[in-house]
C-alpha cells in the first residue's frame, strides 16, 4: 500500500538538515574555529563540558558581529563572507554559506556575545530555531565574540543517545583544535573543561608550527621532522609541511591534511604517500604527516557538503605523483647512512642551535647528549672499557722496542752533523729532561700518580686535575719504566698566564658530545694511517686520526707543560725530544722540516704566542702521517703500506696508543663537527631499515 506523501513540518526539515552539517561536537567546534579564524582572531578559546553534549564555548579576540547583524546571524544563509556566486571561485574564507550557526542553533541553544571594534559596549543575544528570541541587550564585554552552545541535541532524541561518550567525544575536541593550532600558528589556541584550571592543548602565539607540533604531539615527533616544501605553477598548486624521516614510526598514521586551509581528507594522497613510507619504516607502522596543500580554488569543489571532508580537486593524480616524489626525495635525503658524501656537519653537532628542524632532519638522538633517552632497542651491545688482548702484546718492530729498521734522516736545514736514528730513541727518567722553557722550576712538589703509571682511563687528566693536587705523595724510585707525560715524578707547577691562558682556550673550545663520544667509543678499525672507524652506542664514525693525533698533542704540550719524559737522541747536536705519551715516537723524517719551521713559524718575542706556535709546530711533527707509516713499514719498497709486520704496528699504534689517548686526553674542539675531520658514516635504525627490505 502506497504511503500518503505529506509536507514535513520546517521545524522537523531544518532539524533533519542540522543533523547532516553538525553530527558531534567536534563538527561544531570545527565551525566556530572557521569563524573565528575568518574574523581575523589572534586568541582561540575553547571550554567545554561533557565532552561538549553540555556545554561549548568558543572565546575569540576578532572582528566581532554588528549590532545590526545580531538578528539574522542564526538564519539559514546569512553570511558576511559570500555576496555572488561567482565569488564562490576566488572564495578566502572558510565560511561562505552561512548554514554552521543557523544549524547548531536548530539543534541547541546558542548564546552569541559580541563587541566590535567601534561599538560601545557589547551585546548578548540568545537563538533558538535559527531565530533570535528577544533583541540584543547591551553588556559589559571586550571586542571579539563569545559563542556558547548548550545542550547539544536536546532535540534530538537518536543523536544523543549515539553520542553517549563524552570522553570519545572530547578527545575529537581536542584533535580537531589541535590540527587548526598547528596550521595556525601565530594564533594562541587553547582547549579546556569546565572547571578545570590546566589547558588539554594550550598553544602560544608566538609559537612556531614546529613548536605546536611538539607541544601538542610530542618531542618524539618533533624531532624527527623533515620540513617539505614543493610547488608546480602549471599543476596550480602548493604544498608545504612537516614529515618525521624514517627513524619514526607509530602503529597509526598521523595525517594532519589541510586543503586550502581546511582541515579535510583525502585516501587517494595518504595512500600514495604511505607507500612512499613502507619501504623505510617497519612493517605495519606509520608516519606522522602535517601538509598543507593551497591548489587553485577553481580547481578544487568546495561546494562540498560541509561535513564530507574527504575532497577531489583537479589534476588530482598529477598532484598526488608531484607530493609523493617530493616525500620520498625527502626521506631520502634525510638518511644519515646515505649522507657519506655530503655531510660534513656532524649530526647534533651543532649544540647552540635551537633550530629543531634542522637538527632533527639528520637526528642524532646520540651525539645530542647524555640527556637524550635510548631505548633498548636501539643499544648495541658493546664496551668501550673491554680490551683486546693484542693491547698488552706489543708489536715488535714498534719504534719504541727498537726494531731493525735503521731509518737515518738528515735535517737538511741544520749543520750536516746533525743526524738522529730513532733507534738509539731510548726512554730517559725525567731528571734528565731537556728544558723546554724556563719555567719555575723551584715551585716544584714532588708530585704523582696511580702505582700502574699507565694511561688508563682511571687515571684522571691531568689538565683536570686542580692545581693544587700537584702535590700528592709518590714513591719516587720506580718511574724509570713507566716514563709518560702522565707519570712524571716530579710535576712542576707552572703558574704562567701565557700557558693557563692556552689551556682554558682549549677547554672553552671543547665539545662535549664529541668528548663523550671519543671517551667511550669502541676502536674498530683503520682504514689508512690517517684515517680509522670507530663505534659509538649505534653510530659508525670515520675520524681524522692524524688530526685528532696533532690535537692531542698540541693538548698534551700545553696542559703538560714542561712535565714530560724525554727521548734522548744519541747522535748529533739534539739531545732529546718530549716524550708526550707512552709508545710513542713521532715520525722523525719529519724533523727536519720541524726544524727548519721552528725558524720560520715560531714567534719567538711573545710569550704566549711563542708557546702556542712552538706547541703547534711540535704537534704537527708528532702527528700520525702517512708518509711515515709506509717507511717505516717497510723502508725499501714505499708502495707496499699493508706489508704485515709494518701494518701491525702502525695499526697497534693507532689503536692502542693514539685512540687509547683520544679517550682520555683528547678535548675534542668544536670545529671536528663541522670541518670532516669526524664523520658519522651510518646509524645502526637506518641501516635495519635498509636491510629489511631486502
Ligand atoms: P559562514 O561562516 O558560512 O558565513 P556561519 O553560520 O558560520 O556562516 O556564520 C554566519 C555569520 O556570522 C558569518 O558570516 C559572520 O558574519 C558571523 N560570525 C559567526 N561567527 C563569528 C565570529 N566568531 N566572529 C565574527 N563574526 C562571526
Ligand atoms: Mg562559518
Amino acid at each position: 500500500m502506497a504511503g500518503v506523501i505529506r509536507r514535513l513540518d520546517e521545524a522537523v526539515v531544518n532539524r533533519i538538515a542540522a543533523g547532516e552539517v553538525i553530527q558531534r561536537p567536534a563538527n561544531a567546534i570545527k565551525e566556530m574555529i572557521e569563524n573565528c579564524l575568518d574574523a581575523k582572531s589572534t586568541s582561540i578559546q575553547v571550554v567545554v563540558k561533557e565532552g561538549g553534549l553540555k556545554l561549548i564555548q568558543v572565546q575569540d579576540n576578532g572582528c566581532g558581529i554588528r549590532k545590526e547583524d545580531l538578528d539574522i546571524v542564526c538564519e539559514r544563509f546569512t553570511t558576511s563572507k559570500l555576496q555572488k556566486f561567482e565569488d564562490l571561485a576566488s572564495i578566502s574564507t572558510y565560511g561562505f554559506r552561512g548554514e554552521a550557526l543557523a544549524s547548531i542553533s536548530h539543534v541547541a541553544h546558542v548564546t552569541v556575545t559580541t563587541k566590535t571594534a567601534d561599538a560601545k559596549c557589547a551585546y548578548r543575544a540568545t537563538y533558538s530555531d535559527g531565530k533570535i528570541k528577544a533583541p540584543p541587550k547591551p553588556c559589559a564585554g571586550n571586542q571579539g565574540t563569545q559563542i556558547t552552545v548548550e545542550d547539544l541535541f536536546y532535540n534530538v532524541n537518536t543523536r544523543r543517545k549515539a553520542l553517549k561518550n563524552p570522553n570519545e567525544e572530547y578527545a575529537k575536541i581536542l584533535e580537531v583544535v589541535s590540527r587548526y593550532a598547528i596550521h595556525n600558528s601565530g594564533i594562541s589556541f587553547s582547549v579546556k573543561k569546565q572547571g578545570d584550571t590546566v589547558s588539554d592543548v594550550r598553544t602560544l602565539s608566538n609559537a612556531s608550527t614546529v613548536d605546536n607540533i611538539r607541544s601538542i604531539f610530542g618531542n618524539a615527533v618533533s624531532r624527527e621532522l623533515i620540513e617539505v616544501g614543493c610547488e608546480d605553477a602549471s599543476l596550480a598548486f602548493k604544498m608545504k609541511g612537516y614529515i618525521t624521516n624514517a627513524n619514526y614510526s607509530v602503529k597509526k598514521c598521523i595525517f594532519l591534511l589541510f586543503i586550502n586551509h581546511r582541515l579535510v581528507e583525502s585516501a587517494a594522497l595518504r595512500k600514495a604517500i604511505e607507500t612512499v613510507y613502507a619501504a623505510y619504516l617497519p612493517k605495519s607502522t606509520h608516519p606522522f604527516l602535517y601538509l598543507s596543500l593551497e591548489i587553485a580554488p577553481q580547481n578544487v569543489d568546495v561546494n562540498v557538503h560541509p561535513t564530507k571532508h574527504e575532497v577531489h580537486f583537479l589534476h588530482e593524480d598529477s598532484i598526488l605523483d608531484r607530493v609523493q616524489q617530493h616525500v620520498e626525495s625527502k626521506l631520502l635525503g634525510s638518511n644519515s647512512s646515505r649522507m657519506y658524501f655530503t655531510q660534513t656537519l656532524l649530526p647534533g653537532a651543532d649544540c647552540s642551535s635551537s633550530e629543531v628542524v634542522k637538527a632533527s632532519a639528520n637526528s642524532s638522538a646520540v651525539t645530542k647528549g647524555t640527556s637524550e633517552r635510548v631505548y633498548a632497542h636501539q643499544m648495541v651491545r658493546t664496551d668501550s672499557r673491554e680490551q683486546k688482548l693484542d693491547a698488552f702484546l706489543q708489536p715488535v718492530n714498534n719504534p719504541l722496542s727498537t726494531g731493525p729498521t735503521e731509518l737515518t734522516t738528515e735535517v737538511t736545514a741544520g749543520p750536516p752533523e746533525a743526524v738522529v736514528r730513532p733507534q738509539d730513541a731510548e726512554m730517559e727518567d725525567v731528571s734528565d729532561v731537556v728544558e723546554m722553557a724556563d719555567v719555575q722550576e723551584d715551585t716544584a712538589k714532588p708530585g704523582g700518580l696511580s702505582e700502574s703509571g699507565h694511561l688508563s682511563p682511571e687515571t684522571e687528566p691531568p689538565r683536570k686535575r686542580p692545581r693544587e693536587d700537584a702535590d700528592i705523595e709518590m714513591e719516587k724510585d720506580d718511574t724509570r719504566k713507566d716514563m709518560t707525560a702522565a707519570c712524571t715524578p716530579r710535576r712542576r707547577i707552572i703558574n704562567l698566564t701565557s700557558v693557563l691562558t692556552l689551556q682554558e682556550e682549549i677547554s672553552n673550545q671543547a665539545h662535549a658530545n664529541l668528548q663523550e663520544m671519543l671517551r667511550d667509543h669502541s676502536f674498530v678499525g683503520c682504514v689508512s694511517p690517517q684515517w680509522a672507524l670507530a663505534q659509538y652506542q649505534t653510530k659508525l664514525y670515520l675520524l681524522n686520526t692524524t688530526k685528532l693525533s696533532q690535537e692531542l698533542f698540541y693538548q698534551i704540550l700545553i696542559y703538560d707543560f714542561a712535565n714530560f719524559g724525554v727521548l734522548r737522541l744519541s747522535e748529533g747536536n739534539l739531545i732529546g725530544l718530549p716524550l708526550l705519551i707512552d709508545n710513542y715516537v713521532p715520525p722523525l723524517e719529519g724533523l727536519p722540516m720541524f726544524i727548519l719551521r721552528l725558524a720560520t713559524e715560531v714567534n719567538w718575542d711573545e710569550e704566549k704566542e711563542c708557546f702556542e706556535s712552538l706547541s703547534k709546530e711540535l704537534a704537527m711533527f708528532y702527528s700520525i702521517r702517512k708518509q711515515y707509516i709506509i717507511d717505516e713499514a717497510n723502508p725499501t719498497n714505499s708502495q707496499n703500506e699493508d706489508s704485515d709486520s709494518g701494518s701491525t704496528t702502525w695499526k697497534w699504534t693507532v689503536e692502542h696508543v693514539l685512540y687509547k689517548a683520544f679517550r682520555t686526553y683528547l678535548l675534542p674542539p668544536k670545529h671536528f663537527a663541522e670541518d670532516g675531520n669526524i664523520l658519522q658514516l651510518a646509524n645502526l635504525p637506518d641501516l635495519y631499515k635498509v636491510f629489511e627490505r631486502c
